[in-house]
């Protein structure tokens, strides 16, 4: 069977938070089989978990928030892309405040250092949830849609009438592996508008944003002096954040994924579509990756 994974050792890192602008401490630590992804406030005794359900998340200021008994965790997204990635099931994600460190705002930073602990098999199958019929969501004119596939693709268009983001690098497929994603779309950076950056600390948010670790955008044009990553890293960012979204499930999901517009509140809406119908998915397991319709990354 295809096996649940872990990580083989634990792993400890430090970043900034985008919102305090304080150091934070992250600890990715194994879990046992049939636990999901876990995040773990550290900074509080006794210490508080907050399992990363879909149904504990709210958006706040451009971020995806788990949040249960007024406890919180924020921007959670791009670290569990980066999980989502190497096909991880079970971890606790130990942090030492409210929010995970923003690293570069990427997803590139987690990517290589879930690689320096090692992923583990466990003695159980690893469970994916395929889509059997369309799901939707709407908000005002966006968009987000399942629809069964064999296999995860994700096609995201944004629409946004900016010089800085030409139109032909508005819209980008992948077919979801650890390869396409890491080579693809883990290095896409987060990215902003310079007057809303102004805004956002002049009320006490956003504190540790800056242009290491967030494309900067003014009325012009992209003011990082190192320019883009990718021509198209803006819509790539958006599949980056789709795909941590969209892993609050607890499971791989199996589908097609088109979205217009769409942000974390909307993929958030859209995984609560999923469930509110049981006839919408089945839960599968598979014999081995050979069978598996998402190629991931070798267990070494
Ligand atoms: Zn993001």
């Amino acid at each position: 069977m295809l096996k649940q994974r872990t990580l083989r050792r634990v792993v400890k890192a430090s970043g900034i938070g985008l919102h305090s602008g304080q150091k934070v401490m992250i600890n990715f630590v194994p879990h046992t089989v049939n636990s999901g992804i876990v995040f773990r406030r550290i900074d509080i005794e006794p210490h508080i978990d907050l399992p990363a359900d879909a149904m504990l998340i709210q958006e706040a200021f451009m971020c995806s928030n788990l949040i249960k008994d007024q406890v919180k965790v924020g921007t959670i997204e791009h670290v569990m892309s980066a999980i989502a990635a190497l096909g991880i099931d079970n971890l606790i994600i130990e942090v030492s405040a409210s929010e995970v460190p923003i690293m570069d705002g990427s997803a590139g930073p987690f990517i290589y250092l879930l690689m320096q602990g090692g992923l583990v098999e466990q003695d159980a199958a690893k469970k994916f949830i395929k889509i059997l019929k369309p799901v939707e969501a709407y908000i005002d004119d966006k968009k987000a849609i399942f629809t069964p596939h064999q296999g995860f693709q994700l096609n995201f268009t944004i629409d946004f009438n900016h010089p800085a983001i030409a139109k032909e690098h508005q819209s980008a497929t992948i077919d979801f592996s650890t390869e396409t994603f890491v080579y693809e779309v883990s290095d896409a950076r987060t990215f902003g508008f310079m007057k809303d950056l102004d805004f956002l600390k002049a009320n006490n948010l956003a504190l540790g944003a800056s242009l290491e670790n967030a494309i900067g955008v003014d009325d012009t044009g992209v003011v990082n002096e190192e320019g883009l990553r990718y021509s198209d890293e803006f819509v790539r960012h958006k599949i980056l954040d789709a795909v941590g979204d969209l892993y609050l499930l607890g499971h791989q999901i199996i589908a097609k994924f088109d979205a217009y517009k769409s942000g974390h509140a909307l993929n958030n809406q859209l995984l609560r579509n999923v469930y509110a119908d049981p006839s919408n998915y089945e839960i599968v397991t598979f014999n081995d990756m050979g069978s598996c319709p998402i190629p991931y990354v070798e267990v070494s």
